[in-house]
């Protein structure tokens, strides 16, 4: 193993904080050995903080409908090929009944910016799920919304708000989104959900068009700065109807690797191991936890809407993602030393 990279791993792993040039050497210099290192400190680190605990979200994808037409998604708004549903207000609250019942105590509402769902509408609907299931999490990942909109649902009773950055380079988000989508409009919305008191969540795409090893350096940067509570990270799968349809996907290895640095950065963070993750390989999901990951997030959605949730290709959607499969996952879990536990799962500060 490469003296300097590993000495920069152990470095992290006691100060939680690099320069953006090391990060960009640790980048470089992944190797298959060096990525086992950071991994058994990641575990070491996580270890401290949560034990063996895995910590479950049911998500629910409530709506495909999106005003973006981000480059690689595949519910953009012009793929035409996308067949649009949303769920109403009852079923959203049914798939939480059916969730509650398996033993989620977090409920992940995620879609596209779809203008059904209006602050009045999500609103009526976290004060009827918070009086349901007083004791369980709600977070929200809708895209961008104005502040206001954020302070109403926080107020209506969002514990958590997901938004991943996607890139913490302004030119390399120009290139992923189209020109209406502003690189400040993201940043401005992840500071406004913090300042407000949600737990926060960003992340990237691992392996996304025009990604090097400078774009990451800067996203290890981002997270180290910005702190979050939680970073959602998983390969890029090109979506066939997207204009990156034909670009390579991200690699398990290299996500797994970025996984390990970021439980370094920050021992305590709130890590999936991603759908994407058990997509492209598969034992993708118990990778991602063997690498520092300590949260999953099965599909809780209607079982006729799974596949039209469509983000990119072949994206798992039954088995062990699915949340009326819990007992396999659980299994899994175990097999390899995990636990998975009826929690909110918070974070441990
Ligand atoms: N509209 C919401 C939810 C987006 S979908 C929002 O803006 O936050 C959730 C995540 O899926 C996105 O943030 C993106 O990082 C990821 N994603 C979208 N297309 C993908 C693809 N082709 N490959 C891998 N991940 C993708």
């Amino acid at each position: 193993m490469n003296k300097e990279t590993a000495s920069l791993v152990q470095r992290l792993s006691c100060l939680h904080e690099l320069s953006e040039a090391e990060y960009r050497c640790l980048v470089d210099g992944f190797t298959p050995e060096l990525a086992e290192y950071a991994a058994s400190l990641a575990v070491k680190a996580r270890q401290a903080v949560y034990g063996n605990k895995v910590f479950i979200r049911g998500l629910i994808e409530i709506t495909n409908a999106c005003r973006n037409d981000c480059l690689y998604c595949g519910i953009r708004r012009s793929n035409r090929h996308c067949q649009r549903y949303r769920l109403s207000p009852q079923e959203i609250l049914q798939c939480c009944d059916e969730g509650y019942e398996l033993g989620f105590r977090t409920f992940v509402l995620q879609g596209g910016e779809d203008g059904f769902f209006t602050d009045d509408l999500l609103c009526e609907l976290l004060q009827g799920l918070k009086s349901r299931y007083p004791l369980c999490a709600v977070t929200l990942s809708l895209g961008e919304r104005p502040r206001e909109s954020y302070a109403r649902l926080r107020e209506a009773g969002a514990d958590r708000y997901l938004l991943r950055h996607e890139t913490a380079d302004r030119e390399h988000y120009a290139k992923l989104h189209p020109h209406s989508m502003r690189f400040e409009t993201r940043m401005r919305c992840l500071n406004d959900l913090k300042e407000l008191g949600y737990q926060v969540g960003c992340g990237f795409m691992v392996g996304s068009p025009h990604q090097t090893s400078a774009e990451l350096a800067k996203d290890l940067k981002f997270v180290e700065q910005f702190s979050p509570d939680m970073c959602g990270i998983g390969p890029f799968i090109p979506q066939a109807d997207t204009p990156f349809g034909r670009e390579k996907a991200g690699t398990a290895e290299l996500t797994c690797y970025l996984l390990s640095l970021l439980r370094l950065i920050k021992p305590n963070l709130l890590l999936p191991s991603t759908t994407a993750l058990g997509t492209i390989h598969p034992h993708g999901r118990e990778l991602g936890i063997l690498a520092g990951a300590n949260v999953v997030m099965p599909n809780l959605s209607p079982p006729s809407v799974r596949k039209k949730y469509a983000l990119y290709d072949n994206k798992l959607s039954d088995g062990s993602e699915s949340a009326q499969c819990k007992a396999e996952l659980v299994a899994r879990m175990a097999s390899i030393g995990y636990e998975i536990v009826t929690d909110r799962g918070d974070i441990q500060k």
